[in-house]
């Protein structure tokens, strides 16, 4: 049976004392009173993996990083290796967000070879993928969504494909407090189902997480969750709050 995910992309924000604190928080207050049926996942800046690390249970919760390099190890001022976020004990990397894809002009080929590094040192790739709002309006979102995943990680053989973790984010809901409708989200979850069980079988497809994320809060998380094909969230500006985040975790 797949997972149920909830997975906290606190982008660039907090500092390292307020990123701790956040963190301590989220752990007591998901100790005490967390849905044990939830994997929950804190995605901080990569200045804070160690940090964060050592400030929660991580039996309980694990660590991930909002981005990696799509090159090994060299001469890439700035970046940040695969190896490196392994050693430090992260297990999941957030791969083609959004903001990724537009601010950074990170290519689909990028984005296909980045997976392809975390799949090969043993991290769970959350593989982003979604439309525009312009995209959505002119009928475009399937086959956008459909060019994503195809180009991204549907070249990938079953064994390493169903490592990886989807998280539909339309561009339009994030950051932007307007979600998709529980129906937008279920519909475009049903239609990733549908395309993984035609390209690698319907076990695969059946045993393959996909998240939510944009706009998602612990208001609106649970008539989200409650779609068949929503099997969590990956999380901006809520998982900065504490009591927001393990309102979300809690709305299955
Ligand atoms: C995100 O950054 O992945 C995201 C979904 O952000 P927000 O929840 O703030 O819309």
């Amino acid at each position: 049976m797949r997972k149920k995910i909830v997975a906290g992309n606190w982008k660039m924000n907090t500092d390292l004392e307020s990123g701790k604190k956040l963190a301590v928080e989220v752990n007591q207050l998901i100790a005490e009173k967390g849905n044990p049926e939830v994997k929950v996942v804190l995605i901080p800046p990569f200045t804070h993996i160690f940090a964060v690390l050592n400030s929660v249970n991580s039996q309980r919760i694990e660590i991930g990083a909002q981005n990696c390099s799509s090159e090994s190890k060299g001469a890439f001022t700035g970046e940040v290796s695969v190896e490196m976020i392994k050693s430090i004990g992260a297990t999941h990397v957030i791969i083609g967000h959004s903001e990724r894809r537009n601010y950074f002009k990170e290519t689909d080929e990028m984005l296909n070879k980045k997976t392809k590094l975390s799949l090969e040192i043993g991290l769970t790739p959350i593989f982003c993928c979604g439309e525009t709002l312009e995209q959505r309006n002119a009928k475009n979102h399937f086959s956008v969504v459909e060019e994503q995943l195809n180009k991204g990680i549907f070249g990938f053989e079953k064994n390493d494909f169903e490592k990886i973790v989807i998280a539909y984010e339309p561009v339009w809901a994030i950051g932007t407090g307007l979600n998709a409708t529980p129906e937008q989200a279920q519909e475009m979850h049903f239609f990733i189902r549908n395309l993984i069980s035609k390209k690698f079988g319907n076990e695969t497809a059946e045993n393959i997480s996909i998240l939510y994320g944009g706009s998602c809060n612990a208001a609106n998380a649970s008539q989200l969750f409650a779609n068949q094909d929503v099997d969590g969230g990956l999380i901006g500006g809520a998982s900065l709050k504490a009591n927001d985040f393990l309102g979300i975790i809690n709305a299955f």
